[in-house]
């Protein structure tokens, strides 16, 4: 019986492992192309994590330029290229809050929401900066309307917000911010980097779970609250 070719395998970033796995290559198409003196490649795999099996694709590319040589533990030299490289799902570049995860705001009530919030993520994982900005001030609306407010504009909205005792006076130059950073976005193309990015992002997840997810927690061991004291026995008579 004719031997099997051994299995291709590469080291590469698991989405779901989150951190560099060896992989199985189950696919790949290379390609390259020349110009003066310059080849390009463009490699396309399609990967399997062996840690979880997580599927995913990965594209490389590099040039003949940045080829170098790499002395490995035994002594020999390998000549290895610096590559770009891109996957797809991308990997996440914003770790996505646990009640986003596990969809606590999945609900009739919260879905508008919840849709921002993952179109929003999806934006910052694929580097798209200004919409991510415009999506993180649209999220704030959204939350903001969920919880009663009916000014419709921004400044009006965080006016509001104090007025109803739903923000201290404190926090408004805070969620001012993320709401100017937004309207910059929207209006002047302004494209944050990924740390103001990060930094806009945190306001809201912790603005989200103050104003909707704390309550939703409150009332939920409320209702175990009532539980527990219907089964605890009541004190003695006379005691
Ligand atoms: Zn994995």
């Amino acid at each position: 019986m004719a031997e099997q070719p051994a299995m291709k395998k590469l080291e590469a970033h698991c989405a779901r492992c989150s951190g560099i796995r060896s992989c199985i290559v189950e696919a790949e198409v290379k390609k390259s192309k020349e110009i003066e003196d310059t080849v390009y490649y463009e490699d396309w795999q399609i990967l399997k994590c062996e840690g979880c099996k997580y599927t995913f694709l990965l594209k490389s590319s590099y040039n003949n330029w940045t080829s170098r040589p790499v002395t490995d533990w035994q002594g020999e030299v390998e000549w290895t290229f610096d590559k770009e490289q891109k996957y797809w799902p991308p990997i996440s570049k914003r770790k996505r809050p646990e009640w986003l995860i596990k969809r606590k705001l999945d609900t009739e009530d919260n879905h508008r929401l919840y849709e921002a919030l993952t179109e929003t993520y999806t934006a910052i994982d694929s580097d798209l900066h200004m919409l991510a900005g415009i999506g993180i001030r649209t999220s704030f609306e959204i939350t903001s309307t969920l919880i009663g407010i009916e000014a419709r504009n921004f400044g009006q909205i965080l006016n509001e917000l104090i007025t109803k005792d739903l923000i201290k006076a404190a926090d408004k130059d805070r969620l001012g911010a993320l709401v100017n950073a937004g309207n910059a976005s929207a209006h002047r193309g302004w494209t944050p980097d990924h740390k103001d990015l990060n930094i806009l992002c945190e306001i809201l997840e912790h603005f989200i779970h103050d104003a909707i997810l704390g309550p939703m927690r409150r009332a939920e061991l409320d209702e175990h609250a009532r539980a527990i004291n219907a089964r605890v026995p009541p004190k003695p008579k006379g005691a």
